[in-house]
C-alpha cells in the first residue's frame, strides 16, 4: 500500500504550473513528437500512487519504452531507484518491465539502446561517493551492469542544473544542465543528439547560440554524417 504524501512544496502552484507549461509545449512543430521524463520535482523524491498518478493525467506514463529509426529507447522512472519507500508495488512493477524491456534488447541486439531517465546514474565516475545528484553506489552498479549486458549505449539524465558525465567501460553517462535554473556556470539551454548508424553524437548549445540558428542548421553544422533521428533533449 501506498502512503499520501505529505511533502510537495510546489503543489499549491501545480495546476499553474501545469497549465502554462501546457501552453508553453503548444508552440512547439506538431511533427516533433514530444516525450516527457519524470522526476522528483513532477513526482517528489519520495513518490505515492497519488503523486504518480497525477503525473500520469497531465504528461502520459511515468516510464515505456519506444521505437525510432531503428533505435530502442527506454524512459525510467528514477524515483523509483531514489526511493520507494511510499510505493513499494509501483517499484517493483517498474522493475520487473525494466528487466523484460532489456532482456527483449539483449535478445534482439539492437544497434543502440538509450535510456533517458531524470537522476543520473552517476556524474563524473561509476566509483564516486553518494551525493544528492547521483543514485547510491549499489544501485548505481545493478543497473550500470544490467544496462551494459542489455547492450545500452547511453544514459541521458539531468537533475544536477549543470553539465557533466562520464564513461563505465562503452556505455556514456551524458549530464544535461537545464534550459531553466542553472547551478553552476553553464548557460540556459538544450542538448542537441544525434543518432547514426555507428555512434552517438551530442552536443549542450546554448539558447543564445540557438536563436540563431535553426536545429536543422546547428545539426549539420555540427555533425557532417547522414541523420538517422535527431530529437532535442
Ligand atoms: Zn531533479
Amino acid at each position: 500500500m501506498c502512503k499520501r504524501n505529505k511533502v510537495t512544496d510546489s503543489r499549491p502552484f501545480r495546476d499553474e504550473q501545469t497549465f502554462d507549461l501546457k501552453h508553453v509545449l503548444k508552440g512547439i512543430d506538431p511533427n516533433i513528437p514530444l516525450v516527457f521524463v519524470s522526476g522528483n520535482h513532477d513526482i517528489g523524491n519520495a513518490p505515492t500512487t497519488d503523486t504518480i498518478s497525477e503525473f500520469c493525467k497531465s504528461w502520459g506514463d511515468d516510464y515505456f519504452s519506444f521505437w525510432a529509426g531503428g533505435v530502442l529507447y527506454l524512459v525510467l522512472n528514477s524515483q523509483f531507484f531514489q526511493d520507494a519507500s511510499n510505493c513499494i508495488e509501483l517499484e517493483q512493477a517498474h522493475d520487473l518491465w525494466l528487466n523484460n524491456q532489456l532482456a527483449a534488447a539483449e535478445q534482439l541486439k539492437c544497434k543502440h539502446v538509450i535510456v533517458f531517465q531524470h537522476i543520473p546514474l552517476f556524474l563524473q565516475s561509476p566509483d564516486e561517493e553518494n551525493n544528492y545528484f547521483n543514485l547510491e553506489k549499489s544501485k548505481r552498479l545493478d543497473l550500470l551492469q544490467r544496462f551494459e549486458k542489455a547492450g545500452v549505449k547511453a544514459i541521458f539524465s539531468g537533475h544536477y542544473h549543470r553539465n557533466a558525465g562520464g564513461m563505465f567501460n562503452n556505455l556514456e553517462m551524458v549530464v544535461t544542465s537545464a534550459i531553466g535554473c542553472q547551478l553552476g556556470e553553464d548557460k540556459h539551454g538544450v542538448r542537441v543528439v544525434v543518432v547514426t548508424e555507428e555512434k552517438i553524437h551530442h552536443k549542450y548549445i546554448s539558447l543564445d547560440e540557438l536563436s540563431d540558428l535553426t536545429v536543422k542548421e546547428v545539426i549539420s553544422g555540427l555533425f557532417e554524417v547522414n541523420v538517422l533521428n535527431p530529437c532535442l533533449e
